[in-house]
Protein backbone atom coordinates (compact mmCIF):
# COMPACT_ATOMS: atom_id res chain seq x y z
CA UNK A 1 0.00 0.00 0.00
CA UNK A 2 1.70 3.46 -1.06
CA UNK A 3 1.31 6.95 1.30
CA UNK A 4 -1.60 7.89 -1.05
CA UNK A 5 -3.52 5.29 -0.48
CA UNK A 6 -2.95 4.64 2.74
CA UNK A 7 -4.35 8.58 3.64
CA UNK A 8 -7.09 7.66 1.36
CA UNK A 9 -8.17 4.41 4.05
CA UNK A 10 -7.28 6.25 6.94
CA UNK A 11 -10.05 7.46 9.65
CA UNK A 12 -10.66 11.90 8.90
CA UNK A 13 -9.34 13.60 11.49
CA UNK A 14 -12.26 15.90 10.70
CA UNK A 15 -15.57 14.73 9.63
CA UNK A 16 -16.80 18.15 8.31
CA UNK A 17 -19.96 15.74 5.79
CA UNK A 18 -24.00 16.58 5.32
CA UNK A 19 -24.79 13.35 7.03
CA UNK A 20 -23.91 10.52 8.15
CA UNK A 21 -22.12 12.93 10.67
CA UNK A 22 -19.89 12.30 13.44
CA UNK A 23 -21.62 12.01 17.21
CA UNK A 24 -21.74 13.76 19.75
CA UNK A 25 -19.19 12.14 22.78
CA UNK A 26 -22.21 11.54 25.06
CA UNK A 27 -23.60 9.87 22.23
CA UNK A 28 -21.21 8.02 21.54
CA UNK A 29 -20.99 7.29 25.00
CA UNK A 30 -24.65 6.14 25.09
CA UNK A 31 -24.06 3.33 22.51
CA UNK A 32 -21.83 1.63 24.55
CA UNK A 33 -24.31 1.39 27.19
CA UNK A 34 -25.57 -2.28 27.96
CA UNK A 35 -27.82 -3.12 25.30
CA UNK A 36 -31.67 -4.34 26.84
CA UNK A 37 -34.13 -6.82 26.57
CA UNK A 38 -36.94 -5.02 24.53
CA UNK A 39 -39.18 -6.41 26.82
CA UNK A 40 -37.74 -5.65 29.84
CA UNK A 41 -40.11 -3.30 31.65
CA UNK A 42 -37.00 -0.53 32.04
CA UNK A 43 -36.11 -0.89 28.27
CA UNK A 44 -40.44 0.17 27.85
CA UNK A 45 -40.40 2.33 30.35
CA UNK A 46 -36.86 4.23 28.77
CA UNK A 47 -38.72 3.87 25.08
CA UNK A 48 -41.75 6.02 26.03
CA UNK A 49 -39.84 8.13 27.89
CA UNK A 50 -37.61 8.79 24.79
CA UNK A 51 -40.42 9.17 22.59
CA UNK A 52 -42.26 11.80 24.96
CA UNK A 53 -38.55 13.54 25.25
CA UNK A 54 -38.52 13.66 21.27
CA UNK A 55 -41.53 15.03 21.13
CA UNK A 56 -41.10 18.05 23.62
CA UNK A 57 -37.77 18.29 21.06
CA UNK A 58 -39.96 18.47 18.07
CA UNK A 59 -42.61 21.08 19.66
CA UNK A 60 -45.21 19.43 18.11
CA UNK A 61 -48.86 18.33 20.24
CA UNK A 62 -49.09 14.65 18.97
CA UNK A 63 -47.00 12.27 19.86
CA UNK A 64 -44.08 11.36 17.20
CA UNK A 65 -43.31 7.98 15.76
CA UNK A 66 -39.63 6.46 15.26
CA UNK A 67 -39.29 3.65 12.85
CA UNK A 68 -36.32 1.52 13.01
CA UNK A 69 -34.17 2.49 9.95
CA UNK A 70 -32.61 5.58 8.58
CA UNK A 71 -34.57 8.51 7.40
CA UNK A 72 -35.42 6.87 3.98
CA UNK A 73 -37.10 4.43 5.30
CA UNK A 74 -39.61 6.97 7.24
CA UNK A 75 -39.55 8.75 3.76
CA UNK A 76 -40.70 5.52 1.92
CA UNK A 77 -43.48 5.08 4.52
CA UNK A 78 -44.86 8.01 4.43
CA UNK A 79 -45.39 7.75 0.46
CA UNK A 80 -46.50 4.37 1.14
CA UNK A 81 -48.96 4.81 4.18
CA UNK A 82 -50.74 8.22 2.89
CA UNK A 83 -50.78 8.09 -0.92
CA UNK A 84 -53.81 5.89 -2.33
CA UNK A 85 -55.04 5.74 -5.80
CA UNK A 86 -57.47 8.10 -5.17
CA UNK A 87 -54.74 11.01 -4.54
CA UNK A 88 -53.66 13.59 -6.73
CA UNK A 89 -49.96 14.18 -5.83
CA UNK A 90 -48.17 17.78 -6.62
CA UNK A 91 -44.47 17.12 -5.89
CA UNK A 92 -42.16 20.47 -5.09
CA UNK A 93 -38.44 19.76 -7.19
CA UNK A 94 -35.62 21.86 -6.38
CA UNK A 95 -33.12 19.33 -5.79
CA UNK A 96 -31.90 15.65 -5.87
CA UNK A 97 -34.16 14.91 -3.09
CA UNK A 98 -37.48 16.47 -4.47
CA UNK A 99 -36.91 14.54 -7.61
CA UNK A 100 -35.85 11.18 -5.99
CA UNK A 101 -39.27 11.42 -3.37
CA UNK A 102 -41.24 11.74 -6.93
CA UNK A 103 -40.19 8.11 -7.54
CA UNK A 104 -42.18 7.21 -4.43
CA UNK A 105 -45.18 9.04 -4.90
CA UNK A 106 -45.85 8.52 -8.53
CA UNK A 107 -46.83 5.13 -8.71
CA UNK A 108 -48.71 5.08 -5.84
CA UNK A 109 -50.95 8.30 -6.79
CA UNK A 110 -53.84 8.31 -9.23
CA UNK A 111 -52.16 11.40 -10.89
CA UNK A 112 -49.31 12.94 -9.99
CA UNK A 113 -47.84 16.56 -10.99
CA UNK A 114 -44.68 18.34 -10.56
CA UNK A 115 -43.35 22.36 -9.80
CA UNK A 116 -39.45 21.90 -10.84
CA UNK A 117 -37.16 24.68 -10.02
CA UNK A 118 -33.43 25.00 -11.36
CA UNK A 119 -31.17 22.89 -8.32
CA UNK A 120 -29.46 26.07 -7.16
CA UNK A 121 -33.12 27.74 -6.38
CA UNK A 122 -36.42 26.87 -4.20
CA UNK A 123 -39.95 26.20 -4.75
CA UNK A 124 -41.85 30.16 -4.80
CA UNK A 125 -45.03 29.38 -2.51
CA UNK A 126 -46.97 31.75 -4.96
CA UNK A 127 -46.13 29.11 -8.13
CA UNK A 128 -47.87 27.09 -5.46
CA UNK A 129 -50.49 28.68 -4.91
CA UNK A 130 -51.39 29.23 -8.81
CA UNK A 131 -51.11 25.62 -9.26
CA UNK A 132 -53.17 24.66 -6.29
CA UNK A 133 -55.71 27.48 -7.99
CA UNK A 134 -55.90 25.77 -11.05
CA UNK A 135 -56.15 22.30 -9.43
CA UNK A 136 -58.28 22.08 -6.84
CA UNK A 137 -58.35 17.85 -7.21
CA UNK A 138 -54.68 18.09 -5.72
CA UNK A 139 -55.59 15.99 -2.50
CA UNK A 140 -51.24 16.01 -1.53
CA UNK A 141 -48.14 18.13 -1.60
CA UNK A 142 -44.82 16.76 -0.74
CA UNK A 143 -41.55 19.24 -0.55
CA UNK A 144 -38.31 18.39 0.25
CA UNK A 145 -37.21 21.14 3.25
CA UNK A 146 -33.32 21.42 2.48
CA UNK A 147 -32.04 19.68 -0.18
CA UNK A 148 -28.41 18.83 0.79
CA UNK A 149 -27.60 17.75 -2.63
CA UNK A 150 -28.18 21.41 -3.51
CA UNK A 151 -27.86 23.14 0.19
CA UNK A 152 -31.00 25.04 -0.37
CA UNK A 153 -33.50 25.60 2.08
CA UNK A 154 -37.35 25.85 0.92
CA UNK A 155 -39.71 28.17 2.94
CA UNK A 156 -41.57 25.32 4.01
CA UNK A 157 -43.77 27.55 6.59
CA UNK A 158 -44.77 29.82 3.51
CA UNK A 159 -45.56 27.15 1.11
CA UNK A 160 -47.35 25.25 4.08
CA UNK A 161 -49.35 28.11 4.62
CA UNK A 162 -50.66 27.80 1.14
CA UNK A 163 -51.34 23.80 1.46
CA UNK A 164 -53.36 24.27 4.78
CA UNK A 165 -55.66 26.69 2.95
CA UNK A 166 -55.75 24.33 0.09
CA UNK A 167 -56.95 21.48 2.32
CA UNK A 168 -54.27 18.82 1.12
CA UNK A 169 -52.12 16.60 3.43
CA UNK A 170 -48.83 18.01 3.34
CA UNK A 171 -45.54 16.07 3.46
CA UNK A 172 -42.00 17.60 4.19
CA UNK A 173 -38.53 15.62 3.96
CA UNK A 174 -36.94 18.20 6.54
CA UNK A 175 -33.76 14.68 7.29
CA UNK A 176 -31.31 17.80 7.57
CA UNK A 177 -32.77 20.37 8.52
CA UNK A 178 -34.46 19.87 11.93
CA UNK A 179 -32.44 20.53 15.21
CA UNK A 180 -30.03 22.53 13.29
CA UNK A 181 -32.62 25.38 11.28
CA UNK A 182 -34.74 27.07 13.39
CA UNK A 183 -38.24 26.59 13.20
CA UNK A 184 -41.85 26.72 14.22
CA UNK A 185 -43.66 23.08 13.60
CA UNK A 186 -46.94 24.41 14.23
CA UNK A 187 -46.18 27.32 11.87
CA UNK A 188 -45.18 24.93 9.15
CA UNK A 189 -48.25 22.71 9.74
CA UNK A 190 -46.67 19.64 8.02
CA UNK A 191 -48.74 16.40 8.29
CA UNK A 192 -46.59 14.03 8.29
CA UNK A 193 -42.70 15.56 8.47
CA UNK A 194 -39.49 13.24 8.63
CA UNK A 195 -36.38 13.71 10.23
CA UNK A 196 -33.87 11.86 11.30
CA UNK A 197 -31.23 11.94 14.28
CA UNK A 198 -28.29 11.77 11.78
CA UNK A 199 -28.21 14.76 10.55
CA UNK A 200 -28.46 17.68 13.30
CA UNK A 201 -28.63 15.92 16.18
CA UNK A 202 -25.35 14.31 15.99
CA UNK A 203 -26.51 11.34 16.43
CA UNK A 204 -25.58 7.74 13.94
CA UNK A 205 -27.55 6.70 10.95
CA UNK A 206 -30.11 3.93 11.98
CA UNK A 207 -33.35 5.93 12.88
CA UNK A 208 -36.60 7.65 11.06
CA UNK A 209 -38.37 10.56 13.06
CA UNK A 210 -41.81 11.49 12.22
CA UNK A 211 -43.91 13.92 13.10
CA UNK A 212 -47.76 12.84 12.02
CA UNK A 213 -50.60 15.68 12.36
CA UNK A 214 -54.42 14.00 13.61
CA UNK A 215 -55.30 14.01 9.82
CA UNK A 216 -52.36 12.19 8.61
CA UNK A 217 -53.35 9.15 11.38
CA UNK A 218 -57.10 9.52 9.73
CA UNK A 219 -56.08 9.44 6.57
CA UNK A 220 -53.57 6.17 6.75
CA UNK A 221 -56.22 4.52 9.15
CA UNK A 222 -58.61 4.79 6.09
CA UNK A 223 -56.11 4.06 3.52
CA UNK A 224 -56.43 0.84 2.70
CA UNK A 225 -53.24 0.93 0.48
CA UNK A 226 -51.39 1.20 3.89
CA UNK A 227 -48.71 -0.95 5.14
CA UNK A 228 -49.39 -3.03 8.36
CA UNK A 229 -47.29 -6.11 9.05
CA UNK A 230 -44.27 -4.53 7.46
CA UNK A 231 -40.91 -2.85 8.11
CA UNK A 232 -42.72 0.39 5.70
CA UNK A 233 -45.73 0.46 8.13
CA UNK A 234 -46.31 3.53 10.35
CA UNK A 235 -49.78 2.42 11.70
CA UNK A 236 -48.08 -1.05 13.28
CA UNK A 237 -45.94 1.88 15.65
CA UNK A 238 -49.12 4.23 16.47
CA UNK A 239 -49.09 2.94 19.97
CA UNK A 240 -45.98 1.16 20.68
CA UNK A 241 -44.26 4.23 21.92
CA UNK A 242 -46.77 3.18 25.16
CA UNK A 243 -44.79 0.77 27.96
CA UNK A 244 -47.86 -1.27 28.46
CA UNK A 245 -48.16 -2.12 24.73
CA UNK A 246 -45.56 -4.32 22.43
CA UNK A 247 -43.67 -3.45 19.85
CA UNK A 248 -44.73 -4.58 16.30
CA UNK A 249 -40.55 -5.99 16.18
CA UNK A 250 -37.73 -5.53 17.60
CA UNK A 251 -36.75 -1.94 17.98
CA UNK A 252 -33.21 -0.89 17.67
CA UNK A 253 -31.80 -0.61 21.16
CA UNK A 254 -28.64 0.80 20.80
CA UNK A 255 -29.71 3.67 18.43
CA UNK A 256 -32.58 4.72 21.18
CA UNK A 257 -29.85 4.85 23.59
CA UNK A 258 -27.59 7.45 21.24
CA UNK A 259 -31.10 9.31 20.18
CA UNK A 260 -32.51 9.70 24.12
CA UNK A 261 -28.44 11.17 24.61
CA UNK A 262 -29.06 13.12 21.35
CA UNK A 263 -31.87 15.05 22.68
CA UNK A 264 -30.64 15.26 26.14
CA UNK A 265 -27.58 17.29 24.18
CA UNK A 266 -30.23 19.08 22.17
CA UNK A 267 -32.51 20.34 24.91
CA UNK A 268 -29.85 20.99 27.48
CA UNK A 269 -27.93 23.24 25.09
CA UNK A 270 -31.69 24.81 23.91
CA UNK A 271 -33.02 24.75 20.40
CA UNK A 272 -32.12 28.35 19.77
CA UNK A 273 -28.81 28.25 20.79
CA UNK A 274 -28.54 25.21 18.65
CA UNK A 275 -30.05 26.82 15.51
CA UNK A 276 -27.88 30.06 16.44
CA UNK A 277 -24.63 27.90 16.47
CA UNK A 278 -25.57 25.90 13.12
CA UNK A 279 -26.26 29.28 11.49
CA UNK A 280 -23.11 31.19 12.71
CA UNK A 281 -21.19 28.58 11.38
CA UNK A 282 -22.62 28.70 7.91
CA UNK A 283 -22.66 32.29 7.80
CA UNK A 284 -18.50 32.04 8.29
CA UNK A 285 -18.14 29.53 5.83
CA UNK A 286 -19.52 31.44 3.32
CA UNK A 287 -18.18 34.67 4.22
CA UNK A 288 -14.76 32.90 3.82
CA UNK A 289 -15.55 30.82 0.62
CA UNK A 290 -16.41 34.49 -0.81
CA UNK A 291 -13.48 35.90 0.32
CA UNK A 292 -11.08 33.47 -1.19
CA UNK A 293 -12.84 34.17 -4.45
CA UNK A 294 -14.88 30.79 -4.83
CA UNK A 295 -18.79 31.01 -5.86
CA UNK A 296 -21.83 29.40 -3.34
CA UNK A 297 -24.32 27.03 -4.98
CA UNK A 298 -27.30 29.04 -4.00
CA UNK A 299 -28.61 31.46 -6.78
CA UNK A 300 -28.92 33.83 -3.58
CA UNK A 301 -27.13 33.77 0.14
CA UNK A 302 -30.82 34.07 1.30
CA UNK A 303 -31.59 30.54 0.32
CA UNK A 304 -28.21 29.01 1.65
CA UNK A 305 -28.91 26.16 3.68
CA UNK A 306 -27.92 26.85 7.48
CA UNK A 307 -26.78 23.40 7.60
CA UNK A 308 -24.85 23.09 4.46
CA UNK A 309 -22.24 24.91 2.05
CA UNK A 310 -22.30 24.04 -1.42
CA UNK A 311 -19.25 25.53 -2.95
CA UNK A 312 -19.69 26.22 -6.99
CA UNK A 313 -16.58 23.90 -8.45
CA UNK A 314 -14.21 26.36 -10.76
CA UNK A 315 -14.36 25.26 -14.53
CA UNK A 316 -11.70 22.15 -14.57
CA UNK A 317 -11.44 20.76 -11.02
CA UNK A 318 -12.51 17.70 -10.73
CA UNK A 319 -14.61 17.10 -7.38
CA UNK A 320 -12.85 13.62 -6.48
CA UNK A 321 -9.40 14.50 -6.83
CA UNK A 322 -10.09 17.66 -4.58
CA UNK A 323 -12.30 16.01 -1.75
CA UNK A 324 -8.88 12.99 -1.84
CA UNK A 325 -6.25 16.15 -1.56
CA UNK A 326 -8.20 17.47 1.11
CA UNK A 327 -8.41 14.31 3.17
CA UNK A 328 -4.76 13.21 2.26
CA UNK A 329 -3.26 16.80 3.25
CA UNK A 330 -5.70 18.28 5.90
CA UNK A 331 -7.43 15.46 7.05
CA UNK A 332 -10.78 16.83 6.17
CA UNK A 333 -13.72 15.21 4.72
CA UNK A 334 -16.23 16.95 2.62
CA UNK A 335 -19.36 16.22 0.64
CA UNK A 336 -19.67 15.66 -2.55
CA UNK A 337 -22.48 16.31 -5.06
CA UNK A 338 -25.14 13.68 -5.80
CA UNK A 339 -27.03 13.00 -9.29
CA UNK A 340 -27.16 16.07 -11.18
CA UNK A 341 -25.06 18.51 -8.75
CA UNK A 342 -22.28 15.58 -8.50
CA UNK A 343 -19.05 16.97 -9.93
CA UNK A 344 -20.54 20.40 -10.06
CA UNK A 345 -20.04 21.66 -6.36
CA UNK A 346 -18.70 20.15 -2.97
CA UNK A 347 -20.33 20.70 0.13
CA UNK A 348 -19.38 21.47 3.87
CA UNK A 349 -22.22 19.91 6.12
CA UNK A 350 -22.66 22.35 9.41
CA UNK A 351 -24.58 19.63 11.10
CA UNK A 352 -24.70 18.73 15.33
CA UNK A 353 -21.29 18.77 16.89
CA UNK A 354 -19.55 20.09 13.66
CA UNK A 355 -22.07 23.15 13.79
CA UNK A 356 -18.83 24.84 15.67
CA UNK A 357 -17.77 28.18 13.87
CA UNK A 358 -14.42 27.39 14.11
CA UNK A 359 -14.77 23.81 11.65
CA UNK A 360 -15.72 26.67 8.98
CA UNK A 361 -12.02 28.17 9.28
CA UNK A 362 -10.79 24.26 9.53
CA UNK A 363 -12.72 23.87 6.47
CA UNK A 364 -12.18 26.75 4.38
CA UNK A 365 -8.49 26.08 4.77
CA UNK A 366 -8.40 22.70 4.02
CA UNK A 367 -10.39 23.91 0.67
CA UNK A 368 -8.57 26.55 -0.42
CA UNK A 369 -5.69 24.60 -0.23
CA UNK A 370 -6.19 21.93 -2.27
CA UNK A 371 -8.36 23.94 -4.54
CA UNK A 372 -4.77 26.31 -4.99
CA UNK A 373 -2.99 22.88 -5.76
CA UNK A 374 -4.93 21.68 -8.07
CA UNK A 375 -5.40 24.15 -9.72
CA UNK A 376 -2.27 26.42 -9.62
CA UNK A 377 -4.69 29.89 -9.16
CA UNK A 378 -3.74 31.80 -5.88
CA UNK A 379 -6.26 31.45 -3.35
CA UNK A 380 -6.32 34.09 -0.20
CA UNK A 381 -7.12 32.01 2.64
CA UNK A 382 -5.84 34.65 4.83
CA UNK A 383 -8.88 36.27 3.75
CA UNK A 384 -10.98 33.51 3.84
CA UNK A 385 -10.00 33.12 7.44
CA UNK A 386 -10.31 36.35 8.15
CA UNK A 387 -13.78 37.20 7.15
CA UNK A 388 -14.80 33.79 8.32
CA UNK A 389 -13.34 34.99 11.98
CA UNK A 390 -14.72 38.07 11.65
CA UNK A 391 -18.78 36.78 11.28
CA UNK A 392 -17.34 34.34 14.56
CA UNK A 393 -16.94 37.81 16.35
CA UNK A 394 -19.86 39.19 15.21
C1 LIG B 1 -29.71 12.49 4.57
C2 LIG B 1 -31.02 12.74 3.94
C3 LIG B 1 -31.97 11.74 3.84
C4 LIG B 1 -31.69 10.35 4.30
O1 LIG B 1 -31.00 9.70 3.31
P1 LIG B 1 -29.53 9.17 3.38
O2 LIG B 1 -29.60 7.78 2.87
O3 LIG B 1 -29.07 9.24 4.81
O4 LIG B 1 -28.72 10.05 2.48
C5 LIG B 1 -33.19 12.06 3.29
N1 LIG B 1 -33.47 13.30 2.87
C6 LIG B 1 -32.58 14.29 2.95
C7 LIG B 1 -32.95 15.66 2.47
C8 LIG B 1 -31.32 14.04 3.48
O5 LIG B 1 -30.41 15.03 3.57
Amino acid sequence: MNDVTAAALAPALFTLTTGPVNCYPEVLSAIAKPVLYDYDPAFLAFYEATVLKLQKALRIQTVPVILQGEPVLGLEAAAASLVAPVDVVLNLVSGVYGAGYGEWLKPRAGSFHEIRVAYDEVIDPAAVAAFLDAHPEVTLVAICHHDTPSGTLNPIEEIGRVVRAHGALYVVDSVSAWAGVEMDLDAVGADLLVTGPNKCLGCPPALSILAVSDRAWAKMETNPAAPRASMLSILDWKEAWRKENPFPFTPSVAEINALDAGLDRYLGEGPEAVWARHATTAAAMRAGVLAMGLELWAARPAIASPTCTAVKLPAGVDETALRTLMKRRYGVVISSGRAETFNRLVRIGHMGPTAHPLYAVVALTALGGAMAELTGRAIDIGAGVAAAEAVIRG
